[in-house]
């Protein structure tokens, strides 16, 4: 076997390498996180979140919040974070975010980790003999995060400020302009202690005081002018009851939560560049503290994928559902992991299209069309191969019965899959009577036109070739019946079968045992591009077309298959036996992909 290696592949894995992978292999070279030390006392912090630790592992994490269903923009970070860990021998954190005191959903939670897990990714690890499972919610870490403030406060580097949240607003500054100090900027560090437990301990209302950390009022970049890091929310939690009615803000905390499960390199979106001074300011100032060890972890950014005809605000996909445009969060016109894996797309599919888009920090849109192709590449060597007729129109033939025998039902067979001769054959029933597609039917052909019209021969694929008689009309002018009449010494396979010439192959399901299907036909959902690009409305461009379900014939092997099962429809495209509603005696199909990219066309 030859292997060729390109200057950009990775060395270990031989995937394209990108800047994330860079730093790895440089820190793992370094031994950077092998000497991580303690600075406090080891009781103290809670040090042992991350349970068993392998201080020279990578550790990475994927921190959702469990507000909704994660969907294909999910699904890069997902892909990134557990496969850096799995590429470099590490563990990946699966992480709930669940700072904020809202009502956090179970649906999410288990929806979240079945997707995960989907994809086939997991959190275990094992050290020492030690298998640990990494699942934590960042609630856990309240009573650290509320030491990491006071010992702020009691090192001068936070404040509780009692300005209304407009002064403080004004204060700010902007862009150009630099911050006003707060008048409660220079309290003393006992003022501060004493006041901040007033707010802990529920005796300011909502809005009254905010923590801040106390950087730099001046400071170019606008979150370094003493960002609030607590605010008061008299609300229950679902993890911690009412034991808090202060809550720390995400730029507060996703740092301690990083840190506390020793993570080494945690990877977030562009959104967060910004952000990363804090991060850093704050975990230098808990390691000097002695709370957190060292080195701490270390932010770094990527661009989110943005995919044409998608969108990815959880905001917008509740929207749709919740406003009923779409049937749920599992419709497969959905961008969602769950939509997408009933719309029939695989694990292998996504993961594809995730190496394939790689990881940058620039700005990019990824055609939807790039998607699509991961799905067809990857169903192209596992999906079963069959006949299906969408748009069903009888086909009679004519001389059946004089050259057959009246009632004779002919054996046909193909191939499961044309490269897999292993998985054997499909066989079904050629006989007097069958269903084409009504496309595959011109009284008047149009040039180039090869397949049935009145006088020209075609071939039934598998089976034998026809010659087109005519066809018949209802009174409204709609074709019901195709009539043709049979070449002998035709049948595919049989010796001398070839000597006749055709240029057209039709697919066919036979009238005695094709079975009849519900095939939902689906598009894409939007007809723009970028349908919510500059605070656009995404609703008035659905695509009115987007789901389109016919009764289909298909060849009877189908009507037996397992749900979720893949096929290709010859010359229809990738279909899957859909997952929920697909029965034995009552099949149904959903159409993953075209078999080529014919959007716009
Ligand atoms: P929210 O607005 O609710 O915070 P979110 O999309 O950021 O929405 P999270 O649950 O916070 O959702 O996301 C979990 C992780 O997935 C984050 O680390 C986030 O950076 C990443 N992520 C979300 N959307 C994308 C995207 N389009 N591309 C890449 N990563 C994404
Ligand atoms: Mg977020």
């Amino acid at each position: 076997m030859t292997s060729h290696t390109t200057p950009s592949d990775d060395k270990n894995t031989h995937k394209p390498s990108n800047f994330l992978r860079q730093i790895i292999e440089s820190d793992l070279a370094q031994h950077r996180y092998a000497q991580r030390h303690w600075g406090g006392s080891p009781g103290d912090a809670a040090h042992h979140a991350a349970g068993p630790v392998d201080p020279a592992q990578v550790r990475l994490r994927f921190p959702p919040e469990p507000n909704g269903y994660l969907h294909v923009g999910h699904a890069k970070s997902i892909c990134l974070n557990f496969g850096l860990a799995r590429d470099y021998g590490g563990v990946c954190h699966m992480r709930f975010d669940d700072t904020n005191p809202e009502k956090e959903d179970q649906e999410y939670v288990d929806s979240i980790l079945d997707a995960v897990q989907w994809l086939g990714f997991h959190w275990d690890s094992s050290f020492n003999g030690n298998k640990t499972s990494h699942l934590y919610q960042a609630s856990d870490y309240f009573g650290f995060m509320y030491r990491a403030a006071e010992a702020l406060i009691e090192r001068g580097h936070a404040y509780v400020d009692e300005q209304s949240a407009d002064e403080m607003r004004a204060n700010r500054g902007d862009f150009g302009k630099p911050g006003v100090d707060s008048p409660f900027r220079s309290r003393s560090p006992a003022e501060n202690l004493a006041r901040f437990r007033e707010m802990r301990d529920g005796r300011l209302p909502d809005g009254a005081a905010v923590l801040r950390a106390r950087i730099d009022m001046a400071s170019p970049n606008i979150n370094l002018r003493d960002p609030a890091i607590y605010r008061i929310k008299h609300a229950e939690h679902h993890n911690t009851g009412n034991t808090w009615c202060i809550y720390p803000m995400y730029t507060f905390a996703h740092p301690i939560e990083d840190a506390l499960e020793n993570i080494t390199h945690s990877i977030c979106t562009l959104e967060f560049e910004d952000q990363r001074p804090f991060y850093d300011w704050l975990l230098e100032r808990l390691v000097e503290a002695g709370l957190l060890a060292s080195p701490p972890p270390r932010q770094y950014e990527f661009s989110r994928l943005n995919l044409s005809y998608v969108i990815t605000s959880k905001r917008k996909l509740a929207q749709l559902v919740n406003e009923r445009h779409v049937a749920g969060w599992d419709d497969p016109r959905m961008p969602t992991i769950v939509g997408l894996r009933r719309r029939g797309y695989t694990p292998e599919a996504i993961q594809l299209f995730c190496d394939r888009i790689g990881v940058t920090k620039d700005y990019s849109w990824i055609d939807y069309s790039t998607l699509e192709g991961a799905l067809r590449d990857d169903l192209d060597g596992k999906a079963a191969r069959a006949m299906a007729v969408l748009d069903p129109v009888k086909l009679t033939i004519g001389n059946w019965d004089a050259l057959m025998g009246a009632g004779t039902l002919d054996d046909c067979s193909a191939p499961v899959h044309p490269h897999h001769p292993e998985l054997g054959r499909r066989s079904f029933k050629f006989g007097r009577q069958l269903w084409i597609e009504r496309s595959d039917y011109e009284e008047v052909p149009p040039k180039g036109y090869h397949r049935l019209y009145p006088g020209n021969k075609v071939r039934l694929k598998y089976g034998h070739v026809i010659e087109c008689k005519g066809a018949v009309r209802d009174e409204s002018g709609r074709i019901t019946e195709v009539l043709a009449e049979l070449i002998p010494d035709t049948k595919s396979g049989t010796p001398g079968a070839d000597a006749i010439k055709v240029k057209g192959v039709i697919t066919w399901v036979g009238a005695d045992d094709g079975v009849e299907a519900e095939v939902r036909l689906y598009d894409r959902l939007f007809t723009e591009a970028q349908p919510d690009a500059g605070g656009k409305d995404f609703l008035a461009s659905l695509n009115p077309d987007s789901l389109q379900t016919v009764r289909a014939m298909v060849e009877p092997a189908l009507a037996a298959c397992a749900a979720d099962s893949k096929f290709q429809f010859e010359r229809h495209g990738y279909f899957v036996a859909d997952r929920l509603e697909h029965q034995a005696g009552r099949p149904v199909f959903n159409r993953a992909v075209g078999l080529k990219d014919s959007w716009g066309k």
